[in-house]
């Protein structure tokens, strides 16, 4: 609607807009407003925005919940679960998880008195003793960062059931995503994901996600959005909705890229040890784009070091389960806001190194990988 004659200019550079009535467009456009017309059911974009709740919806339909909350980063929403505790609560949870969620856990945890077990979830006789009548939240990964050890959701959650029936069930599904692995299916009641990883795919974003299985639950992680203010861009929520048309292509290739990388590295003698995840057709579908080795002979970590520099067609950093490779050593990097002690307790040294596969050919990878490990710092990059 262009403002009448009668107007001023000054009026016209403020009020001008074009009608968008009749406008039909294949792709849902940017909503980049903070507000909404009296009366629009979306009010706020503080509160909600079409870019949001297209996402949303999609994750509830991945998962399978009552539905899904989209956070301002995944550590957003790791913040919004752990506000749903109060002081004198107890939470249990696994130590190989994100450092940065380690991190948070542990000082909110000591902040508010809130009193933390932590354990080793896979194993029976451990997670019972970790789940107590007062228990709050379980909260775990699986595949487990680092390592990749797997945790049984179904078995966790119906011990937790028995011995910790007010507790939340609560698994980090980043790496798995919904494609692999659906914990609420399994009995978690909330699953959570750093949309900055294999949803984003091109390393350029940072968003979070919280699906939940009850609808009280997810009202109140929605509230907590509404009044932290952990709230998305709608850009880039935008850009995420975009990136998911080509998740399962994606995957798709870096599964097949990761298999053939795997059987690579488990053959070759400088390989001490490969870490993969065990995909067992039921709870993990497939897996693929993430992998942790150790070198022979490297115990502090300087052949790790070496191998990382020496490599091209992996780019050294954060970046992760993007579509072009990267590799990383945890304990400097997303591990870091841990402690030396806290990362010793969890078996965590520099000698442990991080691939992430994308969707170069599998050939240049591991001609790449072949080369890196016998140049092994001396073939530095240029
Ligand atoms: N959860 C997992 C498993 C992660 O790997 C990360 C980041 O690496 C996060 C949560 C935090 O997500 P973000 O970086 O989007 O805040």
């Amino acid at each position: 609607m262009m403002p009448g004659k009668e107007l001023r200019k000054e009026t016209a550079l403020v009020r001008a807009r074009v009608g968008t009535a009749g406008a039909d467009p294949l792709v849902t456009p940017i909503f980049q407003t903070a507000a909404f017309r009296s009366g629009d059911p979306f009010f706020y974009t503080r509160s909600d925005n079409p870019n949001f709740r297209e996402v949303e919806e999609l994750f509830a339909f991945l998962d399978g919940g009552a539905g899904a909350v989209l956070f301002a980063s995944g550590m957003a929403a790791v913040d919004a679960v752990l506000g749903l505790l109060k002081p004198g609560d107890r939470m249990a949870a696994h130590p190989l998880i994100y450092g940065c969620s380690y991190r948070l856990i542990v000082d909110h945890c000591a902040r508010l008195g809130i009193r933390l077990d932590f354990a080793d979830l896979s194993k029976t006789k451990a997670l019972h003793s970790a789940l107590h009548a007062d228990t709050k939240i379980v909260f775990f990964e699986t595949p487990t960062n680092p390592f990749l050890k797997s945790i049984d959701i179904r078995r966790l959650a119906e011990a937790v059931k028995v011995k910790s029936p007010r507790a939340l069930v609560v698994a980090d599904n980043t790496w798995a995503t919904p494609l692999f692995q659906t914990p609420l299916a399994l009995g978690a009641d909330i699953a959570l994901y750093s949309c900055s990883k294999f949803f984003s795919g091109h390393s350029d974003l940072i968003l979070g996600a919280a699906t939940a299985k009850d609808k009280a639950v997810l009202e109140m992680l929605r509230k907590r959005r509404f009044y932290s203010g952990a709230v998305p861009d709608p850009f880039a929520a935008w850009l995420l909705r975009r990136s998911l048309q080509t998740l399962e292509v994606r995957l798709r290739r870096q599964v097949e890229n990761t298999r053939r990388i795997l059987s690579f590295l488990k053959r070759h003698p400088a390989v001490r040890e490969v870490f993969f995840p065990r995909v067992d057709g039921t709870q993990l579908k497939a897996y693929g784009g993430m992998l942790f080795l150790r070198l022979d002979g490297d115990p502090d970590g300087r052949k790790a070091d070496a191998l990382a520099d020496a490599l091209r067609l992996f780019d050294r950093g954060t970046a992760l389960a993007c579509v072009s490779s990267a590799v990383a050593i945890p304990y400097t990097g997303s591990h870091l806001s841990m402690t030396e002690a806290e990362k010793a307790g969890i078996g965590l040294d520099k000698s442990l190194v991080r691939l992430s596969i994308g969707l170069e050919a599998a050939e240049d990878l591991i001609a790449d990988l072949k080369r890196a490990l016998k140049a092994r710092g001396r073939n530095r990059k240029p």
